[in-house]
């Protein structure tokens, strides 16, 4: 059987609920905005589909958890990107209406466990997630949502993932090398300059897109530098973080 949800039948759908395994249905969010001159606009969607193909694969033969993955929602808030060809921004309100409707009608079906996997990091975004799962707690629809930026399974990651210079840099370029090399403009990647900004302190700042962050090549962090071994190493760990993730809310029943 497919790993994804919408390949299944609707008669395969009402078999998982007396299954043996505890279904976990994962949501991969991201944004379509831009990512240098060198990594396609779906980079964040990307790094989401790639981490739940690889905990599904993971997963495949576990006795307890059979993991789905859903359509994805690939639009975002991306206020920042929004001077660049490509970026197309939805509002908070619509992320958050898609997440709740989204997990809500899976619950009202029998589906006790949804996980949000995002990969776009943009304040206002991840702050709309939050609010999410926060809006379906109070529905009583618990909603697991993996939280990269919480200092808990950033310490895990990359160290420019951890410095806040990140922005298809190193991190995220090594990550679309590992799983769709074909969409990386490697001739104009090797000669990027790395280019450090302090993307926290900027926001703090009051600097509100990636221009008046003196991004204006819509990157930061050292994409000259990235490389698919470091992208699979990353998606390893990635896929541990969600792995543990499933396992913790479906221990939570
Ligand atoms: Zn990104």
């Amino acid at each position: 059987m497919s790993d994804h949800f919408a390949d299944l039948t609707s008669p395969q759908v009402a078999a998982l609920h007396t299954a043996i395994r505890t279904t976990v249905l994962l949501l991969p969010v991201g944004a379509v905005e831009p990512h240098g001159p060198h990594a396609p606009l779906g980079t964040d969607p990307i790094i989401s589909d790639g981490m739940c193909a690889r905990v599904a694969e993971r997963l495949r033969d576990d006795p307890e958890v059979r993991v789905l993955i859903l359509p994805a929602v690939p639009y975002g808030v991306t206020e920042f990107g929004a001077a660049f060809p490509g970026a197309v921004g939805v509002r908070p309100s619509t992320v958050h209406s898609m997440v709740v409707d989204i997990a809500e009608s899976l619950h009202a079906q029998g589906f006790a466990h949804t996980m949000v996997v995002n990969n776009h990091f943009e304040p206002a975004h991840v702050n709309a997630l939050r609010e999410a799962v926060r809006t379906l707690a109070d529905r009583g629809v618990r909603t697991g949502y993996l939280d990269l930026v919480r200092r808990k399974a950033a310490a895990r990651l990359t160290e420019e993932f951890q410095s806040g210079s990140c922005h298809a840099g190193r991190y995220e370029t090594s990550l679309v090398l590992a799983d769709r090399p074909e969409l990386v403009d490697t001739g104009i990647m090797v000669g990027l300059p790395a280019l450090t900004v302090d993307m926290p302190g900027e926001m703090a700042a009051g600097h509100a897109d990636f221009p008046a962050m003196g991004m204006d090549r819509a990157y930061c962090g050292a994409p000259a530098e990235a490389t698919a071994t470091e992208g699979e190493q990353t998606f390893g760990t990635l896929t541990d973080l969600l792995v543990e993730a499933v396992r913790a809310q479906v221990a939570r029943d």
